[in-house]
């Protein structure tokens, strides 16, 4: 079985809606704001692959300025805004330790027993304190308790392609200006593995895919469908069948 980080979550958290979008692959409606959290992802991913040449914030803000289409509307302009701000304050925090980058968007696939995970990375840095695996996040929260095993599964990619195990894993949250940091080392890899395990066992056993609601059912795009939330859900549309193409 090969999973990524994104469906563990999205079934250890919901069933059904892991299997309306993996499964049944029903498109998701598109969130606001999701454009500008890939902008800013691809914003920093080029700064960094750079950084230990040009690690200035003229060359970061130039790096934002190219991959945003001008804004058109007042709503547009206040994301650019949003958006500059966010890169500005990253850069006034970490500016001194950005040339030092390495593991920049690296892929990884590894094994664990019968499971394959899959994954990419943002980065990595070197820092006196050891090796530092960062993951940027652009919610519009700080969750109270964020999840880990994004991160752990993360540190257990960057060992598998380097050999490197990192000494401390962040979140860095890009709006609020927020840097999470939770010990990494092998025991935060362990604890992955065996949390990444468990979820896949509860998946291959699962014949129900039944709704579990929680704080994550704001952002779902399969509340019609969902039996928690509607007496009468509608049916779940039945997948488009490929046409045949001619030769
Ligand atoms: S609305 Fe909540 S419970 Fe229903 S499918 Fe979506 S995430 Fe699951």
């Amino acid at each position: 079985m090969r999973l990524t980080f994104s469906k563990l979550d999205t079934y250890s958290k919901c069933p059904l809606r892991f299997r309306l979008r993996y499964q049944e692959k029903l498109p998701e409606t598109p969130r606001r704001g999701r454009n500008l959290s890939l902008i800013l992802h691809q914003t920093l991913e080029s700064f960094l692959f750079q950084a230990r040449r040009d690690s200035s914030l003229e060359t970061l803000l130039r790096a934002y300025e190219i991959r945003c289409a001008p804004p058109q509307t007042p709503e547009q302009e206040r994301r650019y805004q949003e958006g500059r701000r966010a890169l500005e304050a990253f850069h006034w925090r970490e500016g001194q330790r950005l040339a030092s980058a390495v593991a920049l968007e690296q892929s990884f696939s590894v094994r664990v027993g019968g499971l394959e995970i899959t994954g990419r990375l943002d980065c990595a840095l070197e820092t006196e304190a050891g090796l530092e695996l960062m993951d940027f996040k652009f919610t519009s929260q700080v969750p109270p308790n964020p999840d880990l095993l994004q991160l752990q599964l993360y540190a257990l990619g960057l060992h598998e392609v380097t050999g490197a195990t990192p000494d401390t894993l962040t979140y860095y949250y890009l709006r609020q200006e927020q840097r999470i940091l939770f010990p990494g080392g092998q025991a935060a890899i362990q604890a992955g593995k065996e949390q990444a395990a468990r979820i896949a066992e509860q998946l291959q056993g699962d014949g129900s895919f039944s709704p579990q609601t929680g704080s994550w059912c704001h952002t779902c795009s399969y509340q019609r469908y969902c039996s928690a939330q509607r007496e009468k859900p509608d049916p779940v549309p039945q997948r488009l069948v490929q046409a045949r193409l001619p030769l």
